[in-house]
């Protein structure tokens, strides 16, 4: 670990949003995924969601990550329906990318707040039932031939709104984890397998100093 790579992990982890994410309702491509996860990265998104797809599995990653998959974490969750409600009882907002009745233009969404983006499969979107539960359903206006975007492009469109919004609103310039978390994080990006057997044998991690080097 150099004392560069560890100041680039800090700067980044200072600037992590865990209160942005996304949910990724049976989005099966894997370029799709790992798209979605790699502007996830650049936004700042912590842990982004997702309900595997009716076929078993979460889509594999592709190089379209570009390894973002590493930074961002990915929780799964049984159905759509029921992760909309777990994220909603933590706090998020929850906005579902569907046209509907109620609809409206993505930039009128206030993402400074605790914010889901629901993004749905890509052969049927969002299901009503997931739609309905959202707190909102946002559009991103279309005025070609061609009804509804790919989801990986509206995913990185809504999320750049994000963090527009954000970065106005000063989220990026001081750090929204917790210092314990931060620390935590810094520990087990810098150091990976060192990490995962600290977990294993149930030890606390030790300190870094400053250039992230382990205070024996
Ligand atoms: N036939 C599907 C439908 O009727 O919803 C099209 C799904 S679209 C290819 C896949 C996903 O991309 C959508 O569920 C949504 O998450 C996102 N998406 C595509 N176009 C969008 C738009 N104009 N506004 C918001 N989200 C969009």
């Amino acid at each position: 670990m150099t004392p560069e790579r560890y100041e680039k992990i800090l700067r980044v982890l200072r600037r992590r949003q865990p209160t942005l994410t996304v949910l990724m309702d049976e989005v099966n491509k894997p370029h799709n995924f790992s798209a979605i996860l790699r502007t996830c990265d650049a936004v700042g998104v912590l842990t982004a969601h997702a309900v595997p797809p009716k076929s078993g599995a979460l889509p594999t990653f592709d190089a379209t990550s570009g390894s973002a998959h590493k930074w961002v974490a990915v929780q799964t969750h049984s159905d759509a329906l029921t992760a909309v409600r777990t994220l909603q009882a933590e706090g998020m907002q929850v906005l579902a990318t569907h046209l509907s009745q109620r609809s409206v233009d993505y930039r009128e969404a206030d993402y400074t707040r605790p914010t889901c983006i629901l993004l749905g499969a890509e052969k049927w979107g969002v299901s009503d039932e997931a739609a309905d539960a959202a707190d909102a359903n946002i559009v991103i206006p279309m005025f070609g031939m061609v009804q509804s975007l790919n989801v990986s492009v509206a995913a990185a469109t809504i999320l750049f709104e994000a963090q527009r919004q954000r970065l106005r609103a000063g989220m990026y310039g001081t750090p929204q984890l917790a210092p314990h978390d931060l620390h935590r994080l810094a520990f087990e990006w810098a150091y990976p397998d060192l990490a995962a057997g600290y977990r294993e044998r149930g030890e606390p991690y030790p300190a870094l100093d400053e250039a992230g080097q382990i205070v024996r």
